[in-house]
């Protein structure tokens, strides 16, 4: 059975950095990747665009190809959008298929504060997104995980479900959308960092402009 994986995020805007290792993650897992964006991240400020303009984003990012899918779930439940909820309904659907869970590095060290953050392992394996640019600190807590769950090679996902932590060496693009608002408020053109989508309609990078 081919691997699911979920790639969450706020994608406020979606960019180049985001569809480059989702592609590439499909490529080594040989997974089906969704990305999924998140309605209300737990763990940081309100996003600048609404979810339904994120949305639309996302939508025309990834026209004209069917590698990357993308789901809306989580736009359509109130309160906090935490990924444990949202991996309880994807296994309930998907019953024993291998589940991945992709992360980019900084988000991965800052797994320990999420909600019922060790759920996760039972729900669904974890790749590990290279990410440079940003300085990660992995806790002690966090590097036991890693020890007793650190599989080398994507053939160790086959036939199971879950619990795995897997590092994949995706090109490493340093790309954030931070550094896309702050281009685009300032007036630049950040044109080669953004999926050429999101410009065939200016009311997709209007609310990053000021
Ligand atoms: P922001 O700068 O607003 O925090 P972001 O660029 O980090 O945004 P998010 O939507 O917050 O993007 O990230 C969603 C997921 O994508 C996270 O797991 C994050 O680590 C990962 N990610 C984002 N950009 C990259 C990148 N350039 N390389 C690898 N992973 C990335």
């Amino acid at each position: 059975m081919r691997p699911l994986a979920i790639f969450g995020g706020t994608f406020d805007p979606v960019h180049i950095g985001h569809l480059t290792v989702a592609w590439e993650a499909s490529e080594l897992l040989d997974a089906e990747v969704r990305l999924m964006p998140s309605r209300t991240p737990p763990h940081r400020a309100e996003p600048c665009a609404t979810a339904e303009q994120r949305l639309a984003g996302l939508r025309a990012a990834l026209a004209g190809q069917d590698r990357l899918q993308l789901d809306a779930r989580e736009m359509e439940r109130e309160g906090p959008s935490y990924t444990v909820d949202t991996l309880r309904e994807l296994r309930a659907e998907q019953g024993q298929r291998p589940l991945v869970l992709l992360l980019g590095e900084d988000a991965f060290a800052g797994l320990p504060a999420w909600h019922q953050w060790r759920e996760l392992f039972e729900l669904a394996h974890i790749g590990v997104l290279s990410r440079p640019g940003l300085s990660v600190v992995r806790s002690e807590v966090l590097w036991r995980e890693i020890t007793e769950r650190r599989i080398a090679h994507s053939r160790g996902l086959d036939g199971r479900p879950a619990g795995a932590i897997i590092e994949l060496q995706v090109t490493a693009l340093e790309i954030s959308a931070t550094r896309i608002r702050e281009l685009l408020a300032s007036g630049r053109n950040p044109r080669y960092l953004l999926p050429a989508g999101l410009f065939a309609d200016p009311a997709l990078l209007q609310p990053y402009r000021r």
